[in-house]
């Protein structure tokens, strides 16, 4: 099973005149099957938790471990932006993040375009496809390494919100499907409800101010009461963060 453990985890940006603490001492556990966003305003730290988590960024103290089982987990990542090599087809840019060439990778990648209906743009190049569909592409291209867990920085946050409801959708399918772990950055509190058995809140600063469970049943619909309240509560404790950084 796909575990994150960050415990005691602070980071802070030092320079020759100033230092900033991105990350303050925060804790928590991810394992499973669970969809966990990390919400919070901009500023707060989410992009360097998601650096230090993929190992770009080194902490300045504490401990992060990624672990499937007794070894490290093997993680795929989904990005703002889809990032696919323009040169190379849709296929392609999933066969080249393939560990191993041959049929089998090569059905893998066509299953798992097939997930996010693709399969069809296959022998395209991304300069064919709109910004919606390189993204679905850029999904596609994350599950089928197969990963033991998936980290997401606000992957529908350039789309327009037609296309974010429908991937988001897709997203939620495929999570259903392959019972990954997911890691899920956003600033945006409605998707973090429609989607997450989890949601983790930081404040500026980079503090750890709530970590709440969503217990409402999928699939969840945006317009229903349920989601609109579980919204709502969200939301306030959202504006309070202001409050609770001074
Ligand atoms: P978020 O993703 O929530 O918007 P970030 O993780 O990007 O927040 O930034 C958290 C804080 O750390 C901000 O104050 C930001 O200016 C600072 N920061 C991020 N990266 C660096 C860096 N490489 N050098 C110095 N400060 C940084």
């Amino acid at each position: 099973m796909a575990t994150i453990r960050v415990h005691e985890l602070r980071k802070e940006f030092v320079t020759d005149t100033s230092s900033v603490v991105a990350i303050e001492n925060i804790s928590f556990e991810v394992t499973g099957h669970e969809f966990v966003s990390v919400v919070g305003p901009s500023g707060c730290g989410k992009s360097t938790l998601l650096n230090i988590l993929s190992g770009i960024e080194p902490v300045t103290s504490g401990q992060v471990e990624i672990t499937e089982g007794e070894r490290r987990a093997r993680m795929g990542y989904v990005f703002q932006a889809a990032r696919l090599l323009p040169w190379r087809t849709v296929l392609d840019n999933l066969m080249f993040v393939q560990p191993t060439g041959g049929p089998q990778a090569r059905q893998r990648c066509e299953r798992y375009l097939d997930m996010v209906q693709l399969k069809h743009t296959a022998k395209q190049y991304p300069g064919q496809l709109s910004g919606g569909m390189q993204q679905r592409v850029g999904i596609a291209r994350a599950f089928s390494i197969e990963p033991d867990m998936l980290l997401m920085d606000e992957p529908f946050s350039h789309l327009d919100a037609i296309t974010a409801r429908s991937l988001r959708r897709e997203l939620h399918a495929m999570w259903m499907e392959t019972k990954k772990t997911v890691l899920f950055v956003t600033h945006d509190v409605s998707e973090a409800v429609e989607l997450s058995t989890r949601i983790v809140m930081l404040a500026k600063g980079g503090r750890l101010v709530a970590d709440i469970p969503v217990e409402l049943p999928f699939p969840r619909d945006p317009s229903s009461d349920d989601v609109a309240l579980a919204r709502a509560d969200l939301l306030r404790r959202f504006e309070s963060l202001d409050l609770l950084a001074t």
